[in-house]
């Protein structure tokens, strides 16, 4: 009996219109028992499908949610539940005239989505869009639908869901998640994305530049003495310099540029897309300019200097983890170079580090371990040849590496602070070795000692002097303290707030005397020498060396030697290594010399020949020096 019974199409709607699958699936069950004759008395079937057919029209009809009817070729609304008719504020008769579009578009999509897939004849579909209600109300919602095909007629029906409050929800979620993101992400002093960011970007960065095969540069700035600001300013002035420095280098850079502030007052910026180093150094050169201006800080200008260190894409490395730490190194030589300026990676930096960063740690247990020294170098009066002081010069024996130059290690030890337990050490035993020769009987000579502008700056010099000449009761005057020019015209603030200068002229009412050491080259300000009156000058050994043969050499030590006269100032000349430079010096004054000529460092044991103010014995000279070669001096 096929085809005698034919549901209606309310009636095949109601049975789609129940919840989920089942309800369809029994609606095509069912017609599909009718439809194989199974042999089902027609009056019972008929019976059953009367009562299924109530059943669906009430869930048709009382369904919360909007059920619509679509004509899957003409596409026109051909049914729609009363629920969905409240929802939209119109009638069936009016939603069947209106084009489907009117109703559900919007939600950003496109305005005819919904169409597009119903053109596609989908045997099922699921679409987020927009309704548009009568009273000019939006709803999102989410519409499923099922195709159905009742007899000829393709119908599709779409149920649809309100789910306006769960987009609200999620829009705001979206919006806290944006929020708390933004927060992670950025620093909140400057507001310039932070590391975080930057771990998240720039291994993208990097990936791009390999695609499209262009290089790509890390810089990375850190700002030059910011901590010293804010010591010496305070932090809310600190806090102030580094929003405008942030500001600077932003709009220094390209807007596809990443800048991150990555604590501190350290920054980075990757520079994506670069054709040529040139666009590297215009970069640097306009930060480093860009800097350079006064800042205004509540009306006192400011001037901050960054050093910047520079890797780069594919040359330097090709993670993130590589170029940052190739482009760290790179800055540290920046500082190296005196601040202020950019340097491009190299290897060399890198073997450079990695010695300094092996001499930092043993440097430490160097201290314990007893393997640092001080040997002990004449300062000769050129006329008699009389050992008027000795010099002391810290010695390194490294288990390892062997010898190690003071050159090599004491600016590592600046920078560590080591400097200065190491500093106590050395005037511990100078004064200590100074009272072990009296003790002997020895007639002693003033002790040299040399000073860094770390332990001026870092500790209480003066009251460490004072302690220690108590301690092994050595006169303070039998100290001289060898300073660099830089040391003594530093106008910064050191321990406890006092200057450089007022330490030194503690130092100085403490009876120890004060020596410029490698005058020459540095300041070499008049000015300044009138000003505090220095005991002596050092004549750095660049200007000894060639003294006979450069006549500009011999015009520079010519004049230190005339104005130290003039301003009652004794000059030492360094590293003689010649009889002619010694006569030289002799001809023009200079009073005391120190060099290898008259000579070496040498160990404590050997001293006592340079004590009681005696004559040097010039002759013997070289059979010291065989001596010394198993010293290392
Ligand atoms: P400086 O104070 O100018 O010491 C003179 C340096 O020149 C010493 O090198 C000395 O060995 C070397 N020298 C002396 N005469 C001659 C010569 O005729 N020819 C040549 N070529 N060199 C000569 P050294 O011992 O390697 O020390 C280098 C620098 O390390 C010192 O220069 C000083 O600035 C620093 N230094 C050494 N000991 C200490 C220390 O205890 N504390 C601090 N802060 N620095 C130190
Ligand atoms: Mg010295
Ligand atoms: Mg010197």
């Amino acid at each position: 009996m096929p085809g005698t019974l034919r549901l209606s199409l309310r009636h095949t709607v109601a049975i789609c219109g129940l919840k989920g699958r089942e309800p369809l699936e029994l609606g095509s069950a069912m017609l599909a028992v009718v439809g194989a004759g199974v042999p089902l008395p027609l009056w019972r079937l008929a019976r059953r499908l009367r009562g299924v057919r109530g059943a669906y029209e009430a869930a048709f009809t009382q369904a919360p949610q909007g059920v619509l009817v679509v004509d899957g070729r003409s596409l026109d609304i051909v049914d729609a539940n009363p629920a969905l008719q409240r929802s939209l504020g119109y009638r069936l008769a009016e939603l069947r005239k209106m084009p489907l579009e009117q109703i559900f578009s919007g939600d950003g999509g496109p305005p005819e989505a919904l169409l597009a897939q119903l053109r596609e004849d989908p045997p099922r579909l699921m679409i987020e869009t927009g309704q548009r209600c009568r009273s000019g109300r939006f709803l999102h919602v989410e519409i499923s639908g099922y195709r159905l095909e009742v007899g000829s007629r393709i119908l599709h029906v779409l149920s649809t869901r309100d789910i306006t409050m769960r987009r609200r929800v999620e829009a705001q979620l979206l919006e806290k998640q944006q929020h708390l993101d933004h927060l992670a992400h950025h620093d909140q002093l400057t507001g310039l994305p932070n590391r975080l960011f930057l771990a998240a970007h720039l291994p993208g960065a990097i990936e791009d530049a390999k695609r499209s095969g262009n290089m790509l540069a890390v810089l990375f700035l850190d700002l030059d003495r910011f901590k010293h600001i804010n010591d010496s300013r305070g932090h809310e002035t600190g806090d102030k310099l580094l929003k405008a420095v942030a500001q600077r280098i932003r709009t220094t850079t390209r807007t596809d540029d990443i800048v991150v502030r990555m604590g501190g007052d350290e920054f980075i910026v990757v520079l994506k897309t670069i054709s040529s180093p040139e666009q590297i150094n215009e970069t640097a050169s306009r930060i480093t300019e860009a800097l350079a201006a006064p800042v205004l800080i509540d009306g006192r200008p400011l001037v901050t200097t960054a050093s910047i260190g520079v890797s780069l894409f594919p040359r330097d490395g090709s993670s993130m983890g590589e170029l940052l730490r190739q482009s760290d190194t790179a800055m540290y030589q920046a500082k190296d170079r005196g601040r202020n300026n950019f340097q491009l990676f190299s290897p060399v930096m890198e073997r450079k580090l990695k010695e300094r960063i092996a001499i930092e740690s043993s440097l430490r247990a160097a201290l314990q371990a007893r393997q640092l020294d001080v040997h002990y170098q004449p300062i000769v009066d050129i006329e008699s040849h009389r050992v008027v002081a000795l010099e002391t010069l810290l010695r390194w024996r490294h288990p390892a590496l062997g010898f190690v130059a003071p050159q090599r290690f004491v600016a590592v030890a600046e920078e560590t602070g080591l400097i200065v337990p190491i500093g106590e050490f050395v005037l511990e035993r100078a004064i200590e070795d100074s009272a072990r020769w009296r003790a002997a009987g020895a007639e002693v000579v003033p002790i040299s000692v040399n000073i860094s502008a770390v332990q001026l700056q870092r500790s209480d010099l003066p009251a460490t002097i004072a302690r220690l000449t108590r301690t092994h009761r050595v006169s303070p005057t039998m100290l001289q303290l060898e300073l660099t020019e830089s040391t003594l015209f530093e106008r910064r603030e050191g321990h406890n707030g006092e200057s450089s200068q007022d330490a030194i002229g503690r130092l100085r009412e403490l009876g120890a005397r004060i020596a410029i050491d490698d005058f020459g080259t540095g300041y070499s300000s008049l000015s300044y020498l009138k000003r505090w009156r220095v005991d002596y000058l050092k004549i750095d050994r660049s200007f000894v060396r060639d003294l006979v043969t450069d006549v500009s050499d011999l015009a520079i030590v010519e004049a230190i030697i005339a104005m130290a006269r003039h301003l009652n100032i004794e000059v030492v000349a360094e590293g003689i290594e010649g009889w002619q430079q010694l006569e030289k010096l002799r001809q023009l004054g200079c009073s005391y010399a120190q060099g290898y000529l008259l000579a070496r460092p040498v160990p404590f044991d050997l001293c006592h020949r340079y004590l009681n103010g005696q004559p040097l014995d010039l002759t013997c000279q070289e059979s010291v020096e065989q001596a010394l070669g198993a010293t290392g001096s």
